[in-house]
């Protein structure tokens, strides 16, 4: 039996199977497109969960029309009550938690610690934007005596938000709620692999009193629908986070101006990353060894700030080799619904065969240290894997592989253990495990990575504690969860006045 806090899965998860359809919402009946996917429990491919409706052209139409009609008068509320509607959703997560919770664990195959925490970002960033947004209420201009110069924030109309899967509540939240509350319509697009748990995202906001037709649910395919909403010419804002070839798309599409387009796109990309820490030389291995673990093989490694290559001083390189080796064979991989379950399986078939191509690749090339065992379970299951002396051209090394796989090599020394944490044409986590003050400003400072973490393990987003976010070839905007996130969903208007009577 399956237990959750005391609870079991069946009893607090909503009766999930075929016959659970999730539909396009605009806020007013549609007919239905007639075209139908599903999705089904990762852990256990035989269980459907929910049929999803993959929007038509027609749906995406309306889809705009309404978040068209609703804006303007959503955008006139104060953004006091704005901030209100964004606490009030933030309520009916905290009131759902442990449903929620259940979902992610049976939809992403998320060990229930881990959806446990990406429901507690959603709420946070809920209510960091809320208080961010009455924040921008009250900015200043300098006005000397005679003038009044007054810097107001407008919408800009409709946002379309594009989330990835694996933080399924807390990232399209992230997006959804900071368009939301500086008076954007949006229109979400879930993930492919997570419709059942963006449904709460729209069912927190009608709780919360958002007007219809101000967050409309258009689900379906990425190629298809999405690629059709980010090109609408009627769309201002796009908020992506994902993979960087699909990023990189969208910047395309949404460069194409067509004639009678209200607005220059604005696009938003949180997108990969190859992420390294260096384990210094006079490093704790006490704290390195589980800040590695987790960091690298925390729900399988599907994070974008997992640790995908360790760089270790070679003084201590055998010593820490043996103790990682170890460390990852008492890993409890399994079914996510049992609370002890330290990884479970990966998102879909296409994820777990990408991901053993690549290993199955890296045996050539790359030394072979770790492989776990695979439970005996009917799921998308890969073995926890650490490779050393990896072949530093291959695709093992240079690729984001998203899976629970780890490359651990040996450098000469600090400047060298800089160098080769740096190779990578992304730039979003890196980490250091050193009790040296020197060595550490000296990585920091070097560091080509949006966030840096010292003597800990790269963790993701923590809303106003650890705002999150890469540059390079990760991603362009201002960090999620951080002060300047709300600023992209607006745009700035100045007013001047003159108060003197001229001659
Ligand atoms: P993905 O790029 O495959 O898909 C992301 C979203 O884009 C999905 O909703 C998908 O349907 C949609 N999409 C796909 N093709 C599209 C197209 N042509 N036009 C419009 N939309 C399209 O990524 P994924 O597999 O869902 O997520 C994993 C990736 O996300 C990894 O690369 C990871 O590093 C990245 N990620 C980054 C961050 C960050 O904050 N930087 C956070 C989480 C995940």
């Amino acid at each position: 039996e399956m237990r959750l806090q005391g609870e079991t899965i069946e009893r607090i998860a909503p009766t999930l199977s075929s016959a659970n359809k999730i539909r396009v919402s605009i806020g007013q009946t549609l007919p239905e497109s007639g075209q139908w996917s599903i999705s089904v429990n990762p852990t256990d491919s035989t269980q459907v969960l929910a049929t999803v409706e993959e929007a038509s052209d027609e749906q995406v139409e309306a889809a705009i029309t309404a978040a068209l009609k609703a804006q303007p008068s959503w955008a006139h509320a104060s953004l006091t009550d704005r901030a209100t509607v964004l606490r009030r959703a933030a309520a009916y997560l905290r009131s759902h938690r442990l449903e929620i919770n259940a979902v992610e664990i049976l939809e992403a195959g998320k060990p229930w610690l881990e959806a446990d925490n990406d429901i507690g970002e959603a709420i946070d960033f809920l209510e960091y934007y809320a208080i961010w947004a009455e924040r921008l209420g009250h900015e200043r201009l300098d006005s000397p005596a005679g003038e009044t110069n007054q810097l107001r924030y407008r919408s800009r109309g409709v946002t379309v938000v594009i989330p990835p899967w694996n933080f399924p509540l807390a990232i399209p939240m992230g997006m959804t709620a900071a368009a939301i509350v500086m008076g954007n319509s949006v229109i979400l697009k879930p993930a492919e692999q997570t419709p059942i748990t963006a449904r709460y995202i729209v069912q927190a906001f009608e709780h919360a009193g958002l007007p219809t037709g101000a967050l409309c649910l258009v689900t379906g395919r990425g190629e298809t629908v999405g690629a059709k909403l980010v090109r609408h010419p009627q769309v201002s804002t796009i908020a992506f986070t994902g993979s960087r070839a699909v990023g990189l798309d969208i910047i395309e599409a949404a460069s194409q101006v067509v004639p009678g387009q209200i607005s220059l796109k604005r696009v938003i990309a949180e997108m990969g990353g190859k992420n390294a820490i260096v384990v210094d030389a006079d490093a704790d291995l006490d704290q390195a060894v589980p800040g590695v673990i987790y960091s690298a093989f925390g729900f399988a490694g599907q994070k974008c700030s997992a640790c995908s290559r360790v760089i270790v001083h070679r003084q201590i390189f055998d010593a820490f080799v043996d103790r990682l080796a170890l460390a990852a064979g008492t890993l409890i991989v399994g079914d996510p619904r049992h609370a002890a379950t330290q990884m479970g399986p990966v998102v879909d078939d296409a994820a777990q065969k990408k991901i053993l191509g690549m290993i199955e690749e890296g045996k050539s090339g790359s030394e072979l240290l770790y492989q776990g065992a695979l439970p005996e379970l009917n799921g998308y299951f890969v073995p926890p894997t650490i490779f050393i002396n990896p072949d530093r051209q291959s695709a093992l090394y240079r690729e984001e592989i998203f899976g629970p796989v780890l490359t651990v090599e040996r450098a000469e020394d600090l400047d060298d253990a800089i160098w080769r944490a740096n190779d990578t044409i992304y730039a979003l986590t890196q980490g250091i495990f050193s009790r040296s003050a020197k060595a550490i400003a000296r990585a920091a400072d070097a560091a080509r990575a949006g966030n840096f973490y010292v003597n800990r393990g790269i963790t993701g987003a923590i809303p106003g504690r650890h705002p999150f976010g890469g540059f390079g070839n990760s991603g362009v905007g201002f960090k999620a969860g951080g002060p300047s996130y709300l600023l992209q969903f607006a745009d700035q208007q100045v007013i001047s006045e003159n108060l003197l009577r001229q001659g």
